[in-house]
């Protein structure tokens, strides 16, 4: 692909982020359904929720710039899935598999905020205010989202010290 601009980067940028959000909706009620404490469970189908309105934020940054969000896979966020995935099959006790689906659930939040925070500030470069203002939204979320963990984490890793 020619990427002879800014601009041009910004809207494969948001594709790629696009193909993340979608591939993350398919994977988070999964990641609740395998969550034992209450607590973290309900911290993914709030997320689940939230992230729905982030494909909406961006449908609607694709609309005003008169462009389709299709043609990227985000092959990132596909290793990062699958990687949660193989985790998930593995035999583990409940706290323990909670830990670790905090541990796949934040990569997934860093890689986001890497992504949003980029587009964000492409954004403010190319003048293009209404989409910082939706981009930073998701991007306020996703940061809220990884700090939530980091706090369930703190109880959940220790029970998960814990020898069965
Ligand atoms: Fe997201
Ligand atoms: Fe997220």
């Amino acid at each position: 692909m020619e990427m002879d601009s800014l601009r041009k980067l910004y809207v494969d940028e948001l594709k790629d982020l696009y193909s993340a959000e979608k591939q993350i909706l398919q994977a988070l009620p999964k990641m609740a359904k395998k969550a034992s404490d209450a607590q973290l469970k309900k911290a993914f189908e709030t997320h689940l929720e939230e992230t729905r309105g982030q494909v909406e934020r961006l449908d609607r940054i694709f609309e005003l710039l008169g462009k389709s969000s299709r043609g990227k896979k985000c092959k990132g966020m596909e290793g990062l899935l699958e990687e949660g995935k193989e985790m998930m099959q593995e035999d583990m006790e409940p706290e323990v598999m909670d830990a670790a689906l905090i541990s796949a659930a934040q990569r997934v939040e860093h890689y986001e905020i890497a992504g949003y925070g980029t587009v964000r500030t492409y954004a403010q470069l190319l003048g293009e205010d209404q989409h910082v203002k939706l981009l930073q939204q998701t991007l306020d979320e996703e940061g809220n989202t990884d700090k939530k963990l980091t706090q369930l984490a703190s109880s959940i890793n220790v029970e998960a010290l814990v020898e069965a």
